[in-house]
């Protein structure tokens, strides 16, 4: 029997090769000489759910996420292999090709061990603002420990080729575009409505971005009330305007259509605003045809790299919910942004030239009571009771409340030294405090760090803990909630989140479009991580070097 499946697999393994292989010496030749784009472009939409696409196809326009659906490789069943689904850990891994495990990036902001600190992403104080006088632009992406597919393009290059980064979310700029980016740039609302950057990159702003800045675009996008692009009756795909699963802007009396952005401005941080709109997208869109325009890219003999990581989908998507006409008028414009966006890459670049990929960094839960309301089992988690809950519990179990540190980040920390004077092996105080907390109500799966030390999980939930397991700087006991249930939330129960191991969170979009990609679709399943190594593929270049991917072979031409 075992013998049989050998052969099997031997065949498989020889088929498959087969199927790889290149014919001749010429097409090899004709292959490297040919197939490297002078462009890639990576597009990441902050919590755009893989269903999307499909839930609002009717309502898309035929030269945006319709042609990179039908003209591109559109993969079904691409999903993250890990449970810290948030936006730093999304976008770091998506460029990385790996996941918390070598990166290094656990969360938005985590408890470090070492300083007994929140630390951000991509907090950097040994750099200074540029743009603006605002501390936003202290960042750098050094807290990521592995290169990027862009770093690794660099290096091919010997550091020729541009690479740039732009969001309106600053880590969803720098993450993606590693250690050696020309530029990353992000926007600083406040009293500000600008692109910034930080000294990490750059000693002043490039003219173009100062004219982008003093062009007046973002006071024209919200002095605009925000209505629907198409009539709202005609927005079949989503829920009534008016519903209960919602929040409303400061100052708005009703979470409905017409959002009236002019009068609502200095009551929501005032320039920060349009990143509660689509507008932000529209904004981002623009600034990324001001800088494919001035940087030349896709012009020089090398290839550049631009990065663009579309918020204001994660800003309106907590806000709404996932099947409010505020979201599908988002996604609608947002169609009609990545139109305008591929057009102008097609005129200037030229569609021979570039390779495009699209994704996002987490999709996004069901307003929890929603799906309550609907007879479907969710929850909301009160984090202050559950700490309570934990500190009872050591107190009983081992006479100190002192043993945890922290808990954030679905993690128990303990304080070392108490742990030290109980004289009892960590592992052991790990397994007991896990046996405890699995009864509270909310809590599905824990596990131990000396667990994911000893064990290797290959499936399910513990496996997606595990990949989003540091042993350098993440805590003792792990946990995941049970199903559709969330941790924040706003004072009415509407709006939603993510953050979770499971497919809601996980299933987001994959689409290639362009140049070396074949035309065609997959319900094959592949790991976010996978992009990677596909495009170091095409570009024919080293893998990022913590990359734990795998090629998706079939959308290489
Ligand atoms: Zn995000």
């Amino acid at each position: 029997m075992k013998k049989y499946f050998s052969i099997i697999t031997m065949l498989l393994f020889l088929s498959n090769c087969k199927s790889q292989s290149l014919n001749s010496t010429a097409e090899i030749d004709s292959q490297i000489k040919s197939s490297k784009p002078k462009l890639i472009v990576g597009i990441v939409v902050d919590q755009m759910r893989y269903d999307y696409l499909n839930r609002f196809y009717n309502k898309y326009s035929e030269g945006g996420f319709k042609k990179l659906m039908t003209k591109g490789y559109m993969i079904n069943n691409a999903h993250f292999s890990f449970s810290a689904t948030k936006t730093a850990v999304g976008h770091s891994s998506i460029y990385t090709g790996t996941t918390p495990v070598n990166h290094g990036i656990l969360a938005n902001d985590w408890y470090d061990k070492s300083s007994k600190k929140y630390i951000n992403c991509v907090g950097d104080t040994r750099y200074k603002t540029i743009g603006t006088s605002s501390d936003k632009g202290q960042k750098s992406p050094y807290r990521l420990q592995t290169t990027t597919i862009s770093d690794q393009l660099h290096l091919a290059q010997n550091m020729k080729g541009k690479v740039i980064g732009m969001s309106s979310k600053d880590r969803g700029a720098i993450l993606p575009v590693g250690h050696t980016a020309d530029a990353a740039y992000w926007y600083d609302g406040g009293n500000h409505g600008k692109f910034i950057s930080s000294t990490y990159y750059l000693e002043n702003l490039p003219k173009w971005v100062v004219d982008f800045n003093n062009s007046g675009k973002v006071e024209n996008y919200i002095n605009t009330p925000w209505n629907t692009y198409y009539d709202i009756t005609t927005y079949t795909e989503s829920i009534e305007d008016n519903n209960v699963y919602e929040q409303t802007l400061k100052g708005e009396k009703t979470p409905t259509f017409p959002h009236n952005i002019p009068e609502l401005r200095n009551k929501n941080d005032n320039y920060s605003i349009i990143t509660e709109t689509p507008f932000g997208n529209s904004l981002l869109t623009d600034f990324a045809i001001a800088s494919i325009n001035a940087e030349q890219l896709g012009k020089s003999s090398f290839t550049d790299f631009l990065s663009i990581s579309y918020s204001s989908t994660d800003y309106i998507g907590h806000g709404y919910g996932v099947v409010s006409k505020e979201i599908q008028d988002t996604y609608i414009r947002l169609d009609k942004d990545i139109e305008r966006l591929i057009t102008h890459l097609d005129s200037t670049v030229g569609k021979e030239n570039y390779t495009l990929f699209l994704t996002a960094d987490h999709g996004a839960t069901h307003v929890p009571q929603y799906l309550i309301d609907n007879s479907i089992p969710a929850n909301y988690f009160d984090k202050n009771k559950f700490k309570a809950f934990v500190k009872e519990v050591t107190l009983n179990k081992f006479g100190t409340e002192k043993l945890i540190e922290n808990i954030s980040n679905n993690t128990i920390y303990f304080d070392k030294k108490e742990l030290n004077q109980l004289k009892i092996d960590q592992g052991i105080v790990q397994q007991i405090i896990a046996d405890e907390i699995i009864n509270y109500d909310g809590i599905y799966k824990t596990v131990t760090a000396r667990t994911l030390q000893t064990t290797n999980f290959t499936e399910g939930i513990l496996s997606h803990i595990q990949n989003s397991y540091n042993q350098k700087l993440s805590g003792d006991v792990l946990y995941a909630y049970e199903l559709s249930t969330i941790s924040n939330w706003y004072e009415n129960k509407g709006g939603t989140t993510h953050g979770s191991g499971y497919n809601y969170n996980t299933h987001v979009p994959l689409l290639f479009y362009g140049k070396g990609i074949k035309n065609g679709a997959s319900n094959s399943y592949y790991r976010i991580i996978d992009i990677a190594p596909t495009i170091s593929t095409l570009l024919g270049i080293e893998f990022p070097n913590g990359n734990t991917g795998t090629v998706i072979t079939e959308v290489l031409k």
